[in-house]
């Protein structure tokens, strides 16, 4: 149902845009059309003034924005003048202090269709990154600056840049907030600032940081404006016309001023192994577009909290309201945890704190493993003592054997050199029987021999007994 709605939508729009394209084109033909664009482009800052703002912004004590911007506006320039059907001039070509004033009068008097100014961004936090481009909020100031930024940005986005959005601000008088753009207004000249990326975040600085890619990202704007007014390198048009049209707004086109809603932050999964959180993050924007997060181990709640804890913010995946990733925590970490989700115009909102407690479950851990330990030594003990009672019988069992085969040499007397294992107890018995058999008859015979022997002897010995026995 929702398909269908959001596609008879998507129709009516279309019908509506074409209809607007072609009495647009029926009224402003005459007028706009033109055998030559006259695009002015603007180096932002520039010259050496008491003023900040001639430098723009200083990165790393060496690149200074004027700079940067001039190298990129040249580069534009260049390019630019390999179509034909368009006129190119600059607002500055050297080091020059120019006001906002002069650059717009220039820019008029040369019959600028649109003028271009040029810039590098950079923020207070450090913690932003990607591209922007801004335009009037009024008129066809804003359709034209619009159309021409939305060319321009599918450049930056195909050569890797994350998109903050084509955007208006409006200043506290309710006009438009950057001067250039003010005063191309007034007189009836679109204006836009192209904010090429932060030269101050580490993540730009890899794209932007080197004159190469100063020149690139000229050759990309110019190739933006060429395609916006469908120039050729090849062929010269009778005619200019832009090829992308943005739909007149009804009045004021405001800038999205409210930060994220719904933010919530679930903690699915904390792992000990690797010291990491798993989280999932939903929030809503329907002004804008949810731009980054990031997450800090803190609570912002807290007097101490710093917004550079949420350092590397991470884009947030468009056209979502939900993201999931990983985070890694100290080992042990126990404490809060809170998610800070960023639209495209730096606002923000927290998550509710939650608590992570990685030290308890270390603990845990350190418990369930204590316990398998335990165990695996009572088991070993067991084992132990099981192998020393083996160990102790068949000591027992050698003893025993050993007095045994003793006993089996003393009585073997006769029966050679035989070892006990090979007799069987029965003849060992049988054995033993005639053994004492032949030692009695031997007794025996020995004391018959005596007797024998010494009979004669025996004979007086006991006659003499009797003797005297009669005697007395
Ligand atoms: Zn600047």
């Amino acid at each position: 149902m929702e398909e269908v709605g959001t596609n008879t939508s998507k129709m009516k729009n279309y019908i509506r845009l074409s209809t607007i394209l072609i009495i647009y084109l029926i009224i402003a033909f005459p007028v706009m059309a033109k055998e030559k664009v006259v695009v002015v482009i603007d180096p932002g800052h520039g010259g050496y003034s008491d003023d900040a703002s001639a430098y723009g912004a200083i990165y790393k004590d060496e690149l200074c924005e004027k700079d940067i911007n001039l190298a990129t506006a040249l580069t534009i320039k260049e390019e630019l003048e390999q179509y034909n059907n368009v006129e190119v001039y600059l607002t500055r070509d050297t080091d020059a202090v120019l006001t906002l004033d002069e650059r717009v009068d220039f820019a008029y008097r040369m019959g600028a269709d649109v003028l271009i100014s040029c810039h590098y961004n950079a923020s207070e936090s450090h913690l932003f990154y990607g591209s922007e481009i801004f335009t009037s909020a009024f008129g066809s100031c804003y359709t034209t600056g619009h159309a021409l930024a939305t060319c321009i940005m599918d450049q930056w986005v195909n050569d890797g840049q994350a998109s903050k959005g084509i955007k208006t601000r409006i200043g506290k008088t309710g006009e438009d907030y950057y001067g250039i753009i003010r005063h191309g207004f007034e007189v009836g000249l679109p204006v836009i600032i192209i904010e090429h990326g932060y030269l101050d975040n580490h993540i730009d600085y890899e794209r932007l940081g080197m004159p190469e890619d100063w020149e690139r990202m000229g050759r990309l704007d110019a190739t933006g404006i060429a395609e916006y007014y469908g120039l050729s390198r090849e062929r010269v048009w009778d005619n200019v016309i832009p090829t992308v049209i943005t739909e007149m707004p009804d009045g004021r086109v405001d800038p999205d001023t409210t930060p994220p809603g719904s933010v919530s932050m679930n903690i699915i999964d904390c792992n000990i192994e690797t010291s990491e959180v798993t989280y999932e993050i939903t929030a809503r924007e329907y002004e804008s577009k949810l731009m980054y997060y990031g997450i800090a181990l803190g609570d912002p709640e807290d007097e101490d909290a710093d917004p550079s804890d949420y350092a590397d913010l991470i884009l947030w995946e468009e056209g979502c309201n939900k993201v999931t990733g990983t985070y890694s925590v100290p080992t042990g970490y126990r404490g809060p945890i809170t998610a800070r989700v960023y639209n495209n115009y730096e606002l923000y909102t927290d998550s509710e704190t939650q608590q992570i407690d990685f030290a308890s479950l270390l603990e845990e851990r350190a418990a369930l493993l204590e316990q398998a330990a335990q165990e695996a030594r009572m088991k070993a003990e067991e084992r132990k003592q099981a192998a020393e009672r083996r160990a102790e019988a068949a000591r027992i069992e050698a003893e025993q054997k050993k007095e045994r085969e003793k006993v089996g040499d003393f009585f073997f007397f006769m029966g050679g050199n035989e070892k006990e294992e090979t007799i069987d107890p029965a003849t060992r018995k049988k054995r033993l029987y005639l053994e004492i058999i032949a030692l009695v008859v031997f007794i025996v015979v020995f004391i018959s021999l005596i007797i024998i022997r010494h009979r004669r002897e025996i004979i007086k010995y006991i006659r003499n007994i009797e003797g005297n026995d009669l005697d007395t």
